[in-house]
């Protein structure tokens, strides 16, 4: 008996994510035949990271998604309200943004339709699949090993895109190490509001001693609260314990009173690393890391998505062109952009200069340059 031979793709895309998912969709649709899209999850479990900033609109429109995307009921955002650098309270309103206004989305089904595009385009989606191993193949592309419960398999792409998220597992088999990190932890608690509740339809923030707090209504209804800090400061005050959480929703006086009287869905705290970085080598003969397994922001930020699409789409032009290269340059120079937009933000609260989560983080900033606030 024959062995069978060893499937070939064109470009194998590591992870279906945003980054991941865009990039296979847009290369189908350019034509590209042979692309493979590697999934480990199957899009049903809970994802955090709902906040999409009006930016994403034109690229939705772009990829043709527009209608499919206010299809899936996704919830409105018109702005957001935050208690940042004092007590008062500050608007950023979508009313007169020329891209309209944001979303709150149900994530776990906004990645479920990227994927499902970028299979109806062309591209072959394998989903509660793992990329388990690599090694680059003599005759060029490598050789990758996937994984599911039950078989391992092995397939040959040209070409790989490592979209595998903070796990940059991919790039990391080509020894690549992620720099710049700063260890932020986002601890949630889902709460389901009495039913005459009302939904504000904006992003809420408040800055308090130890972190900051930001919470948005899902598209399901619930009201979804976090609180971010860093690992020493939720390690020291054991925030991860529901009651320790709880205390400390209870002393923030902004965000106790958005959630009233909510009860929650659960008592666990749900926790999430939410770590800053990027990686010291974006590219290599044959490979291209994107999204976040290039580089991540700070959720502060909420530009994660629309950074995550934007590489999908930027990498499968220049995949088509050869010119790989140039998009890790572009994904390079937008980091350091983000860097400066970060430490802005963290510099303008000065309430707590003695408390260790504003102390670690505004030191972490002191090499990097800030922008000027007239130019924000
Ligand atoms: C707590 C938190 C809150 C956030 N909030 C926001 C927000 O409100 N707005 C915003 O814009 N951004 C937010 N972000 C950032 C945003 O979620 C990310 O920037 C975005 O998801 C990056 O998309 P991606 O496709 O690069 O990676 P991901 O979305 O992480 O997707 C990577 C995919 O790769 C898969 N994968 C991993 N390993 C393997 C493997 N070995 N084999 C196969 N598949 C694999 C994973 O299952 C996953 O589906 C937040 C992030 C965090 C941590």
């Amino acid at each position: 008996m024959t062995a069978s031979p060893t499937p070939r793709y064109r470009v194998a895309v590591v992870g279906g994510g945003p980054a991941g998912s865009v990039c296979a969709l847009t290369l189908a649709r350019q034509g590209m035949q042979a692309v493979l899209l590697i999934e480990a999850g199957d899009y049903t479990q809970f994802r955090i990271g709902e906040s999409l900033p009006p930016s994403a609109n034109p690229l939705l429109h772009e990829l043709g998604l527009a209608p499919a995307f206010l299809e899936q009921g996704h919830a409105p955002c018109h702005g957001s309200c935050s208690y940042w650098g004092s007590a008062q309270r500050g608007y950023n309103d979508a009313l007169m943004d020329p891209l309209g206004h944001g979303w709150h989305l149900d994530r776990a089904r906004f990645n479920r339709l990227l994927a499902a595009q970028a299979q109806q385009a062309g591209a072959e989606l394998r989903m509660l699949t793992t990329l388990a191993s690599s090694a680059p193949a003599g005759s060029g592309g490598f050789y990758l090993q996937l994984e599911t419960d039950h078989q391992q398999s092995t397939v040959h792409a040209d070409f790989v895109v490592d979209a595998s998220g903070a796990r940059a597992v991919f790039a990391r088999q080509r020894g690549s190490r992620k720099l710049d990190t700063l260890p932020l932890v986002c601890l949630a608690m889902r709460f389901a509001p009495p039913a005459d509740f009302p939904q504000s339809g904006l992003t809420h923030l408040e800055a308090v001693e130890h972190g900051w707090w930001y919470a948005a209504h899902l598209p399901d209804a619930s009201l979804l609260l976090t609180f971010y800090s860093d690992a020493a400061t939720v390690k020291a005050l054991r925030l991860q314990h529901p009651e320790r959480w709880l205390s400390a929703l209870a002393a923030a006086p902004n965000t106790a009173r958005l959630a009233g009287d909510s009860a929650p869905l659960a008592m666990e705290v749900l926790s999430f690393p939410a770590p800053s970085y990027r990686l010291d080598r974006l590219h290599g003969a044959d490979w291209i890391a994107i999204g976040d397994a290039a580089c991540a922001y700070d959720p502060i930020t909420s530009q994660g998505i629309v950074k995550a699409i934007s590489n999908g789409i930027t990498a499968a032009q220049t995949i088509h062109e050869r010119a790989s290269a140039a998009c890790a340059n572009g994904i390079a120079e937008d980091y350091r952009r983000y860097l400066v937009m970060r430490n802005t933000y963290y510099n303008w609260e000065q309430r707590w200069p003695n408390a260790p989560f504003w102390r670690r983080l505004q030191q972490n900033s002191l090499d990097q340059p800030m922008m000027q606030l007239s130019s924000l």
